[in-house]
């Protein structure tokens, strides 16, 4: 089922025609309405009339997290407080949130591009969405549960955290389908293994899971975990929430479509922004094409992507990998480029490690260098019936040594650095509560 067929597999040539109109407009309302874009497209000496075609989209000037600081809260907005019916903030934890506004054709929009993702991932209308993402500021909870109401199925707005409480309701109330980031479904489906809960007795069949980078190792964990199929959801508060992109269920592994006609994609060199190729790695940078209350021109994501047309996918819109993670959360160790997400994707085919993993990055000596703690899975702490785990104790054990020599090549020959690996007993490394899990722990001294 395409929820949207008639525009989700529009032809390319129709799609840009319809990208093209709504970008002028989209340039020539915010030329007129919000001063700081007419101050930047000034500055870049471009006036509206420049913009004839989604082509000329290149010619705009970037905008950046730092411009949404800076006009902190309302500066960007293109319509007066009066339309605008709702307002979030990004999920950082710190300082001052970045604030987004929506009218209620934002909203309109917003609950559309859920409801589109949704069935994307296996939803229909009449099953239950438990929807562990968290409301309140963040867009997630808000943006997934008009979203799924939009698509006619019953929501369990239970936001995230209390781990218990998902799982009895699960059970009782039979939910189809949960919502959540991929390290609080882990933080699921292991207190199901922990009191014995056999996935299959749940109804549970669909994962919708997005807010912080994630691969295939997290994945087979989750579906093995809590007997689900799970898709990637992708969003941010400066383009609308979550809902700009979604993997298809029955594509996984290719990548996730963008709603192109509302979200318009470009990958960019992380150095120069020029724009890349099909298929080049680099940031990704989207403008709105129809947004009302606060529209943004090539917002610069920060985050690390590339994209391709999948010829051989249901629908047209383009679609980008899976996030390496953010150009700011980029690791330089000795010369090398590290995200995390990385090292997680080596973890994957390690059958005996879980994907619970930490990096701590250190410069006890003259060089930075990266401890990989991972726990090793339940069924190996089973057999191995030990108390505890150390270094000793794993250099004196003959399958713990070949786990931990296998795995320290791996990463070496597919990332090219020497880390230092500290296997743990399950349990040993911090869980996600409900939201988004922090894997990297930075304790270089300037
Ligand atoms: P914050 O910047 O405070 O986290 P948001 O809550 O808007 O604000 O989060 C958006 C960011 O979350 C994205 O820019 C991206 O880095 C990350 N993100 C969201 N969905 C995904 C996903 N499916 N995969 C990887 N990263 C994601």
């Amino acid at each position: 089922m395409i929820y949207q067929p008639e525009i989700e597999t529009m032809p390319i040539n129709k799609l840009r025609k319809l990208q093209s109109e709504r970008l002028i407009e989209q340039v020539k309302y915010l030329y007129e309405r919000v001063p700081f874009y007419r101050m930047r497209l000034d500055e870049a000496g471009i006036t509206p009339a420049d913009i004839r075609s989604i082509n000329d989209v290149s010619k705009l000037p970037f905008t950046y997290k730092t411009d949404l600081r800076d006009n902190y809260p309302f500066g960007l907005f293109a319509v007066p407080q009066s339309e605008i019916s709702r307002i979030h903030g990004s999920s950082g934890t710190t300082g001052k949130p970045t604030v987004v506004g929506y009218t209620k054709s934002d909203i309109d929009i917003f609950s559309e591009v859920v409801a589109r993702s949704l069935v994307a991932a296996g939803c229909r209308p009449g099953m239950i969405m438990q929807n562990a993402y968290g409301y309140g500021l963040f867009t997630g909870g808000l943006g997934l549960h008009y979203g799924a109401e939009r698509l006619g199925m019953s929501v369990v707005p239970v936001s995230g955290g209390m781990t218990e409480r998902q799982i009895m309701l699960m059970q009782d109330f039979g939910s189809d389908a949960l919502c959540c980031t991929p390290s609080y479904a882990l933080t699921i489906a292991e207190e199901l293994s922990r009191r014995d809960i056999d996935p299959q007795s749940l109804k549970l069949k669909l994962a919708i899971l997005g807010a912080e980078p994630w691969t295939d190792s997290v994945r087979d964990d989750v579906e093995r975990g809590l007997g689900v199929t799970a898709t990637n959801i992708y969003g941010l508060s400066e383009i609308i929430g979550p809902g700009v992109s979604q993997e298809d269920h029955e594509e996984k592994g290719t990548g996730s479509y963008i709603w192109e006609d509302h979200f318009y994609p470009e990958i960019v060199d992380r150095k120069t922004g020029e724009p890349l190729a099909e298929g080049e790695e680099g940031v990704l940078v989207f403008t709105t094409l129809t947004k009302k209350a606060m529209p943004v021109l090539r917002y610069w994501t920060n985050d690390i992507t590339s994209l391709y047309y999948d010829k051989s996918g249901k629908r047209t819109h383009i679609k980008m990998g899976q996030i390496l993670g953010r150009s700011d959360d980029m690791l330089i160790i000795r010369g090398v480029n590290l995200f995390h997400t990385q090292v997680e994707a080596v973890l994957e085919g390690f059958i005996d490690l879980s994907s619970n993993y930490q990096l701590i990055v250190k410069n006890e000596g003259k060089m930075d260098e990266v401890e990989v703690k991972v726990e090793i899975g339940n069924e190996l702490w089973r057999q191995l019936a030990i108390t505890s785990l150390d270094n000793e104790v794993v250099q004196n054990h003959d399958r713990l040594s070949l786990i931990h020599r296998a795995l320290q090549k791996k990463i070496k020959d597919n990332i090219g650095l020497t880390m230092n690996i500290q296997l743990l007993n399950p349990g040993a490394i911090p869980r996600s509560e409900g939201g988004k899990l922090n894997r990297i722990v930075d304790v270089r001294k300037k």
